[in-house]
């Protein structure tokens, strides 16, 4: 039953992104960082605009059960936003 291999799948990806922001050094998973929405980058929580907002995004359906990641909005991403509003 080639369709029902299951068990023998490879180590599931984790993603086990850093913190991207200048030396910090923070690395989790996609549930505890929090990847910016206007760089791409991701953040750990310290790293993140909270007033900003984060929001849980899911992978569409083809991608594998459970993968879903927190987006938010990083400090310099928001600080630039904020630049752009003056
Ligand atoms: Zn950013
Ligand atoms: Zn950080």
């Amino acid at each position: 039953m080639p369709l029902l291999r299951t068990f023998d799948l490879p180590t599931p990806t984790l993603l086990t992104p850093e913190c991207d922001a200048p030396g910090c050094g923070v690395a989790g998973d996609q549930y505890t960082m929090i990847r910016c929405r206007g760089c791409g980058a991701w953040f750990c929580p310290d790293h993140i605009a909270a007033a900003e907002g984060v929001t849980l995004v899911r992978a569409p359906d083809p991608a594998p059960r459970g993968l879903a990641y927190y987006q938010g909005c990083c400090v310099s991403c928001q600080r630039a936003r904020q630049r752009t509003h003056h």
